[in-house]
């Protein structure tokens, strides 16, 4: 027996040549481990086979058969479809794919196949049945026919299943020993099988028992990893760095206190008193506030940034857009000269001048508070005492960029992130699993809630009536688009031609705009600005107005294409409504018929709360989609779901903590990380 090392390329193994080296490092296989951490994604289970002459239509089946004919031919639109004859003991069944020809090459006549699909009867209900929605096939080699739980991967079309199988059967009699990355003592509390097994279970398992057995603690295992990750980073931060201890004392912050409006609700007292307690530990503050759109989470980050300046520290804001930057840079300067703050800002579209000019302000500490765009991370912003940071909106920011910006100074300057997007406790463990949470969970009392409805196309007539009506009694109105202009390959309504439309048509004698993403920085500045001072009365625009925009008296939106959007977009920008005191109406115009589009909508019009949206959003899409809309900037799990495994989630996040708060020295875990997701961990992992 061979001693293999885990990070041995797999190249030198014997059958894989450069060829298929570079087809399996398509797939994320480059060394042993890699390998032997891709799982298959599901089991030919023979106890789930039907037979073939009890396949029924509209279920998805199992089946097992030989082939007997294969044949491919296109249709009259161009369709290349590919049908094969499949025969069991029972009876024959026709398999039907749609433009994959490559299907015709790699099935041989004669040969065994597995099929996943779903089952129909052909021509619309009429013919004999096939299965025509194939959800994946395999070839069995004759001698695996028998095997009861054959694992089935996804693999490139070069590298066949039964060489893959092959490989990694080699590879696990070879391997004598595979380091785990949980300790013992977990291990047996929670009886979980050590690592070697737990891999020839879930590769080459004889049972279901197996198969469950190994994927506990390969999914404990990985959160247990990720956990150890978000621990360590965090821990660092606490310890090797120095933060700034804040001092009580604070009378700028009662000055500010007084001269604000109104009186701080009991969520926001509750959240600022967390806030002091962070600043005033010399323990790097890194907190993340959640509240609802128009929770009122600005005035809290005005509150920090204030007792920052009263210590003697810069403060920094970043916001996602400029729109948004100089929104909060006008707000924050009405109430800070007050109290003899320098106010200054900072974006991308500042002439090289102005630019110049700033960048001195910013070093020399001239401006005390700095409000910005991500023109804030660039390596020539150099802060003179930097002890304070705030990111609006965080869920456009990826954990890097929040990162490069607490690295600006030469102590750990605190940290407050702020999102409106409610994130579901899962996700707090994993994604913002280096944050403390504050929440904001109730709005400012006083606010009358958006009325929402889902209407189709039908009724556009109508509801543009409606709002030209809302107009003339004094308020203003959101009109939001999809995409800017007309595009033929996306069949969507752009903002260019329902503002040509409108301002044709119900809207001819109001003042509108156009506003998108593709306009310049003082345009859109322009159009904002005459917004808020109710100079124009309807706005036309693609989701910039998205974050944050604040214009009371505007009390209705339309949005077109609605079911284009995800459900925590749309939240936002109802977000943009309902923020005086009058009576507002969100319209969603979709005239997408599919049954997931509706009910996601019509949540829209039953659901206030933001956080029961996300939920629900979550559950609906899917945590891929919900993840990618955050840019969350973690590596994919190879085998945990954070949403399905919860439990174990809570129970490795846990042990982690322990763990990681008894031993001092985490090496370990930490080389089991870069084996896991090579340098993808956090980018910022290894500075
Ligand atoms: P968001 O959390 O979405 O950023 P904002 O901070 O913009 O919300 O607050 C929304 C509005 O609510 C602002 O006009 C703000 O002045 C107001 N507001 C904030 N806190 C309170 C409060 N305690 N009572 C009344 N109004 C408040
Ligand atoms: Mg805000």
């Amino acid at each position: 027996m061979m001693i293999m090392d885990l990070k041995q390329n797999i190249q030198y193994l014997k059958g894989i040549g450069p060829q298929k080296s570079k087809a399996l490092k398509k797939i994320g296989i480059e060394n042993i481990y890699d390998l032997l951490t891709y799982y298959p994604k599901r089991y030919s289970d023979q106890s789930e086979l039907t037979p073939i002459s009890m396949v029924n239509a509209g279920t998805l089946v199992n089946i097992t058969g030989r082939l007997l004919n294969i044949q491919e031919k296109v249709s009259r639109r161009g369709m290349k479809i590919t049908t094969a004859l499949l025969a069991d003991d029972s009876a024959t069944i026709q398999i039907i794919w749609f433009n994959q020809p490559f299907i015709k090459k790699t099935l041989k006549i004669g040969s065994n196949i597995f099929i996943r699909g779903k089952a129909d009867y052909a021509y619309g209900g009429y013919g004999h049945m096939t299965i025509n929605q194939v959800a994946s096939y395999s070839v069995l080699e004759n001698n695996e026919v028998e095997c009861k739980f054959l694992p089935l991967y996804t693999l490139p079309e070069t590298i066949k299943p039964k060489f893959f199988r092959q490989i990694i059967s080699t590879v696990l009699t070879d391997l004598q020993k595979v380091p785990c990355a949980l300790p013992l003592s977990i291990r047996t509390r929670y009886k979980l099988v050590d690592k070697k097994t737990a891999l020839q279970y879930i590769h080459q398992p004889q049972n279901k028992d197996e198969i469950t057995a190994a994927r506990r603690m390969l999914i404990f295992e990985e959160l247990f990893i990720m956990q150890c990750g978000l621990i360590y980073r965090r821990k660092i931060n606490s310890q090797n760095r120095r933060g700034i201890r804040y001092l009580a004392n604070s009378n700028l912050t009662n000055k500010l206190y007084q001269q604000l409006p109104f009186k701080l609700t009991i969520d926001q007292q509750n959240v600022w008193r967390e806030i002091c307690h962070d600043m005033e530990s010399p323990i790097p503050m890194q907190r993340l506030l959640q509240g609802d759109v128009g929770s009122g989470k600005t005035v809290i980050a005005l509150l920090a940034l204030v007792k920052t300046i009263e210590n003697g520290y810069q403060g920094a804001l970043m916001a996602p857009t400029e729109i948004l930057a100089k929104q909060h840079f006008v707000n924050f300067c009405r109430t800070l000269t007050k109290l003899d703050i320098k106010v200054g800002l900072l974006t991308g579209s500042l002439s090289s001048k102005e630019h110049e000019d700033a960048l001195g302000k910013i070093a020399t500490g001239e401006w005390q508070i700095i409000i910005g765009t991500h023109a804030l991370i660039q390596d020539k912003v150099i802060f003179a005492k930097l002890g304070f940071v705030v990111t609006d909106e965080q869920h456009r920011f990826g954990i890097e960029q929040r990162a490069r910006l607490e690295t600006k100074a030469s102590y750990t300057p605190d940290v407050l992130v702020m999102t409106a997007t409610p994130i579901p406790r899962t996700m707090t463990l994993t994604v913002y699993g280096d944050l403390d949470i504050s929440s904001i969970k109730h709005l400012p009392p006083g606010r009358k809630p958006i009325r929402t409805f889902l209407r189709t196309k039908s009724a556009r007539d109508k509801i543009y009536k409606f709002v030209y009506q809302q107009i003339n009694a004094g308020r203003q109105a959101y009109v939001v688009c999809p995409l800017i202009e007309t595009s033929e390959n996306i069949a969507a309504v752009s903002a260019e031609a329902v503002y040509e439309e409108l301002t044709h048509t119900v809207f001819k004698n109001i003042s509108c705009a156009l506003l998108h993403g593709k306009l310049n920085t003082k345009n859109k500045e322009q159009i904002m600005n005459d917004f808020f001072t109710n100079k124009i009365k309807l706005l036309v625009s693609t989701t910039v107005i998205e974050v944050g925009v604040n214009v009371p008296n505007a009390s209705i939106m339309v949005i077109e294409g609605a079911d284009r959007f995800g459900l925590a977009q749309l939240h936002q920008l109802r977000g943009r409504i309902g923020r005086g005191p009058y009576n507002s109406y969100c319209i969603l115009l979709s005239d997408n018929k599919s049954d997931k589009s509706k009910q996601r909508l019509t949540l829209m019009e039953k659901v206030n709360d933001g956080f029961k949206l996300a939920e629900a959003d979550l559950q609906l899409r899917g945590p891929g989609q919900f993840f990618g809309t955050m840019q969350h900037g973690l590596p994919d799990l190879k085998i945990a779901d954070v949403l399905n495994d919860t439990d174990i989630l809570l129970n490795a996040r846990n042990e982690a903590e322990q763990w990681c708060h008894t031993q001092n020295n985490i090496a370990a875990i930490i080389e089991t990380i870069k084996l896991q997701y090579k340098n993808n961990f956090f980018k910022i992992f290894d500075t």
